[in-house]
C-alpha cells in the first residue's frame, strides 16, 4: 500500500476572524500528506526554492513521509495569502505567486512508480496530467482542482477529470465547473465530465458523495474552536485516500467510512493555524472521534 500527492507545498499567509499567520507552513500537498500519513505510506512529489527551511523538510521526514520526490530548485517557495470573513466555508485569495511552480518538471522517482493509489492534489491540471502519463496503472486516482484552475486551465482540467476516479472538491468549485447552481445538478454533469465518483465538499456543513447510483450526506463535526480552515479539504483528501489506501476495500460501506475519516482529520485540521494541529495528533485521537462521529450520525427505527 502506497499513495502517491502531487501538490503544492507553501508559505501560507492567512487571516480568520480570530488571528492572522504569516509565511506559515502550508500547501496541498502538505496538508494532504500529513493527515494521510497516519494511514499509509505517503510519497510526495513537489517542488520548493532554496528558502524552503530544512526544519519543515525534517517535520515532513518526521511523518515518514517518502520525500525522494520533492525537488528543490533555485527561486522561492510557492506563496498563498488570503482571508476568511466569518462565512468560514471559502477562502478569498489574495495574492498566488506560482513561483518554483510555474517551471515545474514532477520526474516519478522509480520507487514511486508502482504506488497503488494517486492523488492530484490542488496544483496546474497541465503537472496533474504529467504526473499520470509517468505512473503505472494505480489503482485508485483521486483529484482535487479549485477555483484558480477552472478559471485559468478548463480545458486542461476537464483533461484531467477524464482519468479521475474520484474528484473532491468543495461547492463552490463545483458549482462553477459545471455552470450550475444547484448542487445536484451540478454533481450530475461533473460527473460526465469523467469522474467515477464525486465528493462535494461544504465546510461546517459537511460532504456530500456521489456516484451514478448513490447518494451519501456526511456531517462536519461541530467544533466550537475553528481558528483557520485553510487546509481543510486536503486534510480531508488525505485522510480519505490515506484509508482506502490501507484498508484496499472499495465497497460502498469502506467508501463512507473513508468519508468519516477524511472528515474527522479536517475537524482536527481546522482547530490551530497551519500544522499546529493535525501535526500532534496520535491514532487514539482519530478513532476517538471517529467513534463520535458515529454517535452524532446515528439513528434507528421505532
Ligand atoms: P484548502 O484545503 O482548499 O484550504 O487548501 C489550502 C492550501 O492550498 C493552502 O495551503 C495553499 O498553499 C494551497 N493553494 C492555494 N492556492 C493554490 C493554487 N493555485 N495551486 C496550488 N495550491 C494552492
Amino acid at each position: 500500500m502506497s499513495l502517491l500527492v502531487v501538490g503544492s507545498v507553501a508559505f501560507d499567509s492567512v487571516k480568520t476572524p480570530f488571528g492572522e499567520a504569516a509565511d506559515v507552513l502550508g500547501g496541498s500537498a502538505t496538508y494532504f500528506s500529513t493527515a494521510a500519513s497516519y494511514f499509509t505510506d505517503v510519497n510526495m512529489v513537489a517542488v520548493v526554492g532554496e528558502d524552503f527551511p530544512q526544519k519543515h523538510i525534517d517535520f515532513l521526514k518526521g511523518k515518514k513521509i517518502n520525500l525522494d520526490g520533492l525537488q528543490t530548485v533555485p527561486g522561492k517557495t510557492f506563496r498563498w495569502r488570503g482571508e476568511y470573513g466569518y462565512q468560514l466555508n471559502e477562502a478569498k485569495t489574495l495574492e498566488t505567486q506560482l513561483n518554483v511552480f510555474e517551471r515545474f518538471n514532477p520526474k516519478i522517482a522509480d520507487s514511486y512508480k508502482n504506488s497503488e493509489f494517486v492523488f492530484l492534489a490542488n496544483i496546474d491540471p497541465e503537472l496533474q496530467l504529467e504526473v499520470l502519463r509517468q505512473v503505472k496503472n494505480p489503482l485508485v486516482i483521486g483529484c482535487d482542482t479549485m477555483n484558480f484552475w477552472i478559471k485559468g486551465k478548463k480545458n486542461a482540467l476537464l483533461k484531467t477529470l477524464k482519468e479521475v476516479d474520484i474528484l473532491i472538491i468543495n461547492d463552490g468549485e463545483a458549482r462553477e465547473l459545471a455552470g450550475e447552481v444547484n448542487l445536484l445538478k451540478a454533481a450530475k454533469c461533473v460527473l460526465s465530465y469523467g469522474p467515477k465518483a464525486l465528493i462535494i465538499k461544504r465546510g461546517e456543513y459537511g460532504s456530500l458523495f456521489f456516484n451514478n447510483s448513490n447518494i451519501f450526506a456526511a456531517p462536519a463535526y461541530p467544533l466550537e474552536t475553528v481558528f483557520d480552515p485553510t487546509g481543510a479539504g486536503d486534510s480531508f483528501a488525505g485522510g480519505f485516500m490515506g484509508y482506502l489506501s490501507n484498508t484496499r476495500n472499495f465497497s460502498e460501506p469502506a467508501i463512507r467510512q473513508a468519508i468519516i475519516f477524511g472528515s474527522v482529520m479536517a475537524s482536527y485540521n481546522v482547530e490551530a493555524f497551519s500544522l499546529d494541529r493535525l501535526k500532534s495528533l496520535d491514532y487514539k485521537d482519530i478513532e476517538g472521534r471517529y467513534r463520535e462521529f458515529k454517535r452524532l450520525t446515528h439513528f434507528e427505527d421505532l
